[in-house]
């Protein structure tokens, strides 16, 4: 019999699960390897089909995405008893992601934006979305939407996880060759190198020994040179900070690292590594000039914990 696996996306973009399609002809050997039981996005099996399993008789589930509504959280519990392993896949189930960044509001203040205050919305008698809608006769129940996003790990024990937004297709392949071959490593581990980027950049030869940057600017003020350390040019870029294994498909568009294989595993708050990374490489030793420096960054706290706010020591604001 053939292992059972299960995909699953929870508050997600759509962007992991394209990265299991990017396999391109990969994915024939992992469907010829596994017996895919669930995959909401490819395949029409229903919730009522994985409880009808017996517990643990799934080998893998991959899941995608943060947990920010009732429905994903019972998911998410529903597939950690049906599974031997659970792999978070992707920095928002990693780390909650780009979902996680809504921890700087909550839900009446996501509500407020999205369905009364964004230029686009017509919504004049202010409806917003409720748990039970009553309508000739019938009742329909929709999931709770919660105050604060979370990680995956902050609801359900996860086994492993697979870092990035998304993460590369050759790291889903490693994750399951490995799981085929029983031989993943420790539980809790990020199945990506443990080095930072910059580490095995292509431009880390032009990386100076002592960064002295006197003025940070942003990617469209200036002509970007292709070969240089991004960070030497007085770009922001978060590579000094950030777990490698991307094959630095940023720096190879020319474009900044923004964080989104999280931190090594020596780091406990991704955002104050990479702050602190960051401020010291501004060119003084005053405080008042670093803060200076520093006041050039845009939005420092989406900047900084872009990807990881749910996971940080500040988990969210409080409101
Ligand atoms: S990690 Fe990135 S690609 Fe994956 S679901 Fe989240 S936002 Fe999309
Ligand atoms: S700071 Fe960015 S561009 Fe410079 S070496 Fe590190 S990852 Fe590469
Ligand atoms: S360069 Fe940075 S932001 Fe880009 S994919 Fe790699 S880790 Fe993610």
């Amino acid at each position: 019999m053939k292992p059972k696996v299960a995909f699953y996306w929870c508050a997600a973009c759509g962007g992991c699960e394209e990265a299991v399609v990017d396999l391109a002809e990969g994915i024939l050997d992992v469907v010829a390897a596994v017996d895919i039981v669930l995959w909401p996005v490819a395949l029409d099996f229903k919730k009522t089909d994985v409880e009808a399993m017996e517990d643990g008789s799934i080998a893998a589930a991959f899941i995608n995405g943060a947990i920010r509504t009732s429905e994903q959280e019972e998911w998410a519990h529903l597939l950690r008893r049906k599974a031997q392993v659970v792999i978070a896949v992707g920095a928002c189930a990693q780390m909650g992601g780009i979902p996680g960044l809504a921890n700087f509001s909550n839900r009446a203040g996501v509500f407020q934006t999205v369905y009364q205050d964004s230029p686009s919305t017509v919504n004049a008698e202010g409806v917003i979305p409720e748990t039970t809608h009553k309508e000739n006769g019938f009742t329909v129940t929709l999931p709770r939407f919660f105050d604060t996003v979370k990680a995956l790990h902050q609801v359900i024990d996860v086994d492993y996880f697979i870092p990035g937004c998304p993460p590369t297709p050759q790291l889903l392949a490693d994750a399951v060759t490995a799981l085929l071959a029983g031989k993943l490593p420790e539980k809790g581990a990020v199945l990506a190198p443990d080095q930072a980027l910059c580490m095995d950049c292509p431009r880390k030869d032009t990386k100076p020994e002592k960064l002295a940057i006197s003025e940070f600017k942003r990617p469209h003020e200036i002509l970007i040179d292709q070969e240089k350390c991004l960070l030497a040019q007085g770009l922001l870029c978060l590579g000094p900070a950030t777990r490698s294994g991307c094959g630095s498909r940023c720096i190879e568009g020319n474009m900044c690292c923004t964080g989104c294989f999280g931190p090594t595993s020596r780091v406990r708050d991704y955002g104050g590594k990479a702050l602190s990374a960051i401020a010291s490489a501004a060119d003084s030793n005053d405080e008042d000039q670093i803060i200076r420096i520093l006041a050039k960054i845009p939005d420092p706290a989406g900047t900084f914990y872009r990807y990881s706010l749910p996971v940080s020591e500040l988990q969210r604001k409080r409101l």
